[in-house]
């Protein structure tokens, strides 16, 4: 239950709290959005939003592929010509729906930092966003202090010969976005809601799952890391860089046969283990877990939970066993790895070659300014939001949004209701708990405060590390008192929504309430298809196989009778086996357990949705537009925000490490089990997406 966030990729300051997540099947990594140029006038955001075609009723006709029947591949029926015509800007590793959108929040979150940036009167917030933004487009200094900004983190690495030196160094990478064997995260106590908890986890490597280490499908991934990992301490001028890169892929390997696997981490109950400080000293005695904390700056702390329990013993004794040297190299080659984006460019190319390349297929790094933004939207994430919904997010759109949702939860409360293989107790509880969801739209009441932080336009590095504190910072200083609940997990320009079980409510970022997902003009069916899916999807997530362990008060409790638990966990399992039957590229499948979540709450999320539709048509039939009845444009509308196209090389990446199955599976993976999209297509038996109908998967 720890750790996971929505996006694995470049953002280092994204908050390590939000457990399940988002409706966005982005698995990004060094990728963002291709703009043509960078053109310090451009005028993105209308340029960007041409891009997006969608139709005269939100549906693009124009993406068919009427040469593929429904029942046989509805996503193509539905994408297939867009697909067709479409290709993977150079430098992204996806472009699809999502992707698009995002081009467009990237474009006018540049825009807003522009003028920032271009401000020279400019005080307080908007004077740390221009001069960040500014630090990091400063390449001739940046070129000439070339691995200079490195060199006191280095030499504090090189000074530390001792174990209790070495955890003390890792104990305060919490500060400065380096690594460590073990990584801590403030978040709420899943079994206490009303008061914050320290979460301490596995940790400790450097590619981007266990797998990449343990399994022959990434054996070329695994010597070229070991290639980069050599080049990144020579380029450093650490001694010995080739035999150390070697002894450091071995010291992970063990770290990675320790470590619990990307599902075993999904169980909110085997990874809820409270422990005190001295008894965790005692069960995983070969670390200096009072020095690491006193170094995190959370000595004071007496009980922390931890996650992968059994690894923990196992981690510690590979720390005290790995000669002091290795350890040494390992820490700096971390610290080098994750500078690196913010170094010279010899920096950013390797670190480019290796993380984007070769893990993720892109031919092309973003252009500077695109990371600039990223970067600027990580460490200000909320001062650039301010502007961000002052310039682009109507406040109608926050009106129709509390309509949606409030019609969402009525069709999903009917659901619950109706439901046949649920009793009464359970679904008394399941029915409080949906009446008790908090809902979030748009941005926060209450913005962050960014007064404590110092942004200097002559210092990228510095102001790199200070951001990285200034977070940590935050959450230690939120441990020691009340949960606050006006927190937002993610920024107003990001395009996503979360689900967060210990909060037990539902949250959209302003970004995603734009086409295709939400067009105020379109077709209701299409925009019930879409942002109304993704609505579902996030009210399921309360539903789902985790979130399901959470009651209406976000603590982690079992509140289901065993004969309706029993019930409920022999569906998801079919549900499940049917993913895990999904092979997205030779030799690789689609993992139903790691992605249970997900799928569930995409199942979840358009039956709600589409229940919701019928009940806003009041009883009335609906009007067929272009040939099309509602219902069938509900599910087009559906399929279309998750066209999406993906390398192979991010695609492997995805099959590990993301809880979202890809987005070709969660258009057709999901209509399948949906009674409704039979009868609007008339998919028959021997059609290759036909499931019998004692064989879909009923669930909410
Ligand atoms: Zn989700």
């Amino acid at each position: 239950m720890f750790g996971v966030i929505c996006q694995p990729g470049e953002d280092r300051l994204v908050m390590k709290r939000l457990w399940l997540c988002a409706a966005a099947a982005a698995a990004l990594t060094a990728s963002s959005a291709a703009t043509p140029s960078f053109a310090a006038d451009a005028a993105p955001a209308a340029d960007v939003a041409k891009a997006q075609h969608f139709g005269a009723w939100g549906f693009d006709l124009s993406g068919q592929d009427k040469t593929v029947a429904p029942g046989q591949d509805f996503y193509k029926f539905a994408s297939g010509g867009w697909e067709a015509k479409t290709q993977i800007p150079s430098d992204r590793t996806r472009w699809g729906a999502f992707d698009e959108l995002r081009e467009l929040s990237d474009a006018r979150a540049r825009a807003v930092i522009d003028r920032a940036a271009a401000n020279k009167a400019a005080t307080g917030e908007e004077a740390k966003i221009g001069a960040l933004y500014n630090a990091f487009m400063n390449e001739a200094l940046i070129e000439k202090l070339d691995a200079a900004p490195l060199a006191p983190a280095l030499a504090e690495i090189k000074a530390a010969t001792t174990r209790e030196q070495l955890a003390a160094i890792m104990g305060r990478a919490m500060y400065d976005y380096s690594s460590s064997f073990f990584g801590s995260a403030i978040q709420q106590d899943a079994k206490n809601p009303s008061r914050y908890a320290l979460y301490v986890g596995q940790d400790g490597l450097g590619l981007p799952d266990r797998d990449y280490y343990l399994t022959d499908q990434f054996k070329t991934q695994k010597a070229k890391y070991e290639a980069y990992v050599a080049q990144m301490l020579g380029m450093a001028g650490w001694p010995d860089a080739q035999a150390k890169a070697q002894a450091i892929v071995a010291l992970e390997t063990r770290i990675a046969e320790a470590s619990w696997s990307k599902v075993e981490q999904r169980d909110p109950v085997k990874t809820y283990n409270p422990t005190t400080v001295e008894q965790l000293a005692k069960d995983a005695p070969s670390f200096p877990w009072r020095t690491y904390f006193k170094a995190a700056g959370v000595s004071d702390v007496e009980t922390v939970i931890v996650g992968e329990k059994s690894a923990f013993p196992k981690i510690a004794a590979i720390f005290a066993d790995t000669p002091i040297d290795v350890l040494q190299a390992w820490q700096a080659f971390h610290v080098v790895d994750a500078a690196s984006p913010y170094l010279s460019k010899r920096f950013v190319d390797a670190r480019f070659d290796f993380r984007g390349k070769v893990l993720s297929g892109q031919p092309e790094n973003r252009p500077r300014w695109k990371r600039a933004v990223t970067t600027v939207g990580s460490s200000l994430g909320e001062a650039v939001g301010k502007l961000y919904v002052a310039a682009y997010f109507p406040p109608e759109s926050k009106a129709a949004m509390e309509q949606l949702v409030g019609n969402l939860r009525a069709a999903l409360k009917v659901r619950i209701e109706k439901l046949d293989w649920m009793g009464p107790d359970t679904k008394a509880k399941a029915l409080n708990k949906l009446a008790h969801f908090n809902v979030k739209i748009g941005y926060p009441d209450h913005w962050r405060d960014y007064s404590g932080l110092e942004i200097k336009a002559d210092d990228l590095y510095g102001d790199i590390r200070r951001s990285s504190a200034f977070e940590w910072n935050f959450w230690v200083e939120k441990l020691r008192g009340p949960v606050d609940r006006s927190l937002w997990g993610m920024t107003p320009q990001t395009v996503n929504a979360y689900y967060d079980p210990t909060m037990n409510e539902i949250v959209f970022p302003a970004a995603i309430l734009q086409p295709p997902f939400f067009d105020p003009k379109a077709d209701p069916a299409v925009n019930y298809g879409g942002i109304g899916a993704v609505i579902g999807h996030e009210i399921s997530h309360g539903f789902d196989d985790q979130g399901r362990q959470f009651d209406a008060d976000g603590t982690l409790r079992d509140w289901w009778t065993a004969q309706d638990a029993d019930k409920f966990v022999v569906q998801t399992k079919r549900l499940s086996g049917q993913y895990s039957a999904f092979s997205p590229l030779p030799g690789a499948h689609v993992n139903g357990d790691l992605t249970m979540g997900e799928n569930i709450g995409d199942l979840g999320g358009v039956l709600t949705a589409l229940d919701a539709y019928h009940m806003s048509l009041g009883g009335k039939p609906a009007a067929k537009i272009d040939g099309l009845t509602g219902d069938q444009r509900f599910f087009l509308g559906f399929a279309q925000i998750w066209r999406g196209k993906i390398r192979d090389d991010a695609l492997r990446q995805q099959l590990v490490t993301d809880p979202h199955s890809p987005s070709y599976y969660r258009a057709n993976g999901t209509v399948r089990n949906v009674d409704a999209w039979y009868e609007a297509f008339g998919v028959k038996a021997g059609d290759p997406l036909y499931v019998a109908p004692d064989q879909r998967v009923r669930i909410w």
